[in-house]
């Protein structure tokens, strides 16, 4: 079988995945990658640019193409050749950069992570094993990152927003292994043939990269399994698994160490037991609450660039919110709302707008208030004067989580989480006004901060529906707050 870099990545983790990828890749589920290809192209393009001058070898889908011009610019004496594609039997790889080091050659692989990752120096293991076959020195390894630290200020400084870290050391030390890495893999994928591997499912197919093909392999478990069990880390769950714990009845059966919250959800499940309510509980949560009340909710994007001064690679970037303010308890609210225009720097204007719809000492909820907090801070700092408001209202931040992750309330059809997306179900069944799925658009927060990042790239009829989206599924989450809290005071005042 023909071997690039991402293949022998992807069969180091799990070499059955290759397999699936040539017999059933119908099997993969979506997992949502494409922005994250999209980063990687961003920040490989950037970086280029590197040590300075470059030439790159274009794409061409006959790779022995890009082998030929890879060799014309070795003789031609350049210093950084970027996509330097070669070819040793049937393995290829294009390094992203290869960089003149006096008699030899340095390869840099760029990600668009901020941190070195075991993975990677497999790939630039198997790129080191090709060059090193086709002839030439290599004299180190590197890679390049994102500086997670690197704030920008004015033009882009490469070398402030990119870590170069040595892997030349580690790298060499891992070249014995290759040769025997790519056997086992084509042994693997070529010697199944057509008859499906039996592999069983292991902390593999969570990382270092989640495998599409889980729930394929994973088919043999019950439903619910040990695997759908609430904030029980992977590590655990497979723990269970390995024990041979699978479904919730053995789970009861055998008792294994969970926490109280995992064992109701567990129960709750299994027996089907009723909604639990803590009515107390529900009182001193929400009793907390002093109105004028403003539900707020916040909608941020990521850019791996940062594109704006103050920025840091894939900083929370707020660029909308949404107020329902109540005056009192089951009033009908008003609603406030700000969205930053396409292609500028929203935070100015929306923590001035912030402040014009929020006045200070009043009490402000949130779901999952952290979140709100953390960009509430994030812009006290930036704008100095108008930290004292912004800090205000960053103080004055309740969090209508709390009954639902002290689990105050608790239903089965939470299914032990306390995530707004599945209580607004639980908690309101059926209400029109709160289907997300009639939304246009805009149905959840990555689509929001997807719409957004790329909105200047469309027409300014383009620009007016997605804006117009972007606001009805902000609008919606924080009439879920309010509907919920009506909820919890309903559940409250129950008998
Ligand atoms: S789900 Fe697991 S076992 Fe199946 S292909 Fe992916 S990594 Fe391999």
């Amino acid at each position: 079988m023909n071997l690039s870099k991402s293949r022998y990545c992807r069969g180091i983790q799990c070499p059955k995945m290759l397999w699936m990828d040539k017999y059933m890749p119908e099997k993969a589920a979506d997992l949502g990658k494409e922005q994250i290809f999209e980063t990687g192209n961003i920040v490989g393009d950037l970086a280029m640019g590197y040590f300075g001058p470059f030439t790159e070898v274009p794409y061409a889908d006959d790779k022995s193409e890009m082998v030929r011009r890879t060799a014309e610019l070795l003789d031609s004496g350049e210093e950084n050749i970027c996509e330097a594609s070669f070819v040793s039997g049937n393995l290829f790889c294009a390094v992203d950069i290869l960089h003149k080091n006096g008699g030899g050659w340095d390869i840099v692989e760029v990600k668009s992570s901020t941190s070195l990752h075991e993975i990677y120096l497999h790939d630039m293991a198997f790129q080191c094993y090709i060059l090193t076959r086709c002839g030439l020195n290599i004299k180190g390894v590197y890679n390049l990152h994102l500086n997670s630290d690197y704030v920008r200020h004015g033009e882009l400084d490469l070398g402030e927003l990119f870590t170069l870290e040595d892997c030349t050391e580690t790298v060499f030390a891992m070249q014995a292994d290759v040769p025997s890495n790519i056997e086992a893999i084509s042994g693997y994928v070529d010697g199944a043939g057509e008859n499906e591997p039996v592999m069983d499912i292991s902390p593999a197919c969570e990382a270092p990269y989640e495998c599409a093909y889980k729930g394929w392999c994973a088919r043999h478990l019950p439903s619910p399994s040990v695997f759908d069990i609430s904030r029980l880390t992977a590590k655990k769950k497979y723990e269970l698994y390995y024990e041979g714990i699978t479904g919730f009845g053995e789970i009861l059966e055998r008792r294994p160490k969970l926490n109280k919250n995992q064992y109701r959800q567990v129960e709750t499940a299994f027996y089907h037991l009723p909604d639990s309510i803590d009515r107390q509980g529900i009182l001193d949560c929400i009793s907390e609450y002093t109105y004028p009340l403003y539900h707020l909710d916040f909608e941020t994007t990521q850019f791996a660039i940062p594109p704006f001064d103050g920025m840091r690679p894939f900083q929370q970037m707020p660029f909308q919110y949404s107020l329902h303010v109540q005056s009192a308890p089951g009033a009908e609210p008003e609603h406030y709302e700000f969205l930053g225009k396409e292609g500028t720097d929203p935070r100015r204007a929306l923590a001035e707008r912030l402040c014009a719809d929020i006045p200070e000492d009043v009490c402000v909820l949130a779901y999952n208030m952290g979140f709100e907090k953390g960009r509430i801070k994030e812009m006290a700092e930036l704008f100095p004067d108008l930290s004292s408001h912004l800090m205000s209202i960053h103080d004055n931040i309740r969090d209508l989580m709390i009954p639902f992750q002290k689990q105050y309330y608790y239903s089965e059809k939470l299914r032990g989480s306390y995530s707004i997306k599945y209580v607004l179900p639980a908690m309101c069944p059926g209400d029109p006004e709160l289907d997300y799925g009639a939304l246009e658009g805009v149905h959840r927060g990555d689509e929001a901060s997807a719409a957004f990042a790329g909105l200047a790239d469309h027409t300014p009829e383009e620009i007016a529906a997605i804006r117009k989206n972007l606001l009805a599924y902000c609008r919606l989450d924080t009439l879920a707050m309010v509907k919920i809290l009506d909820k919890l005071r309903e559940l409250a005042r129950a008998e």
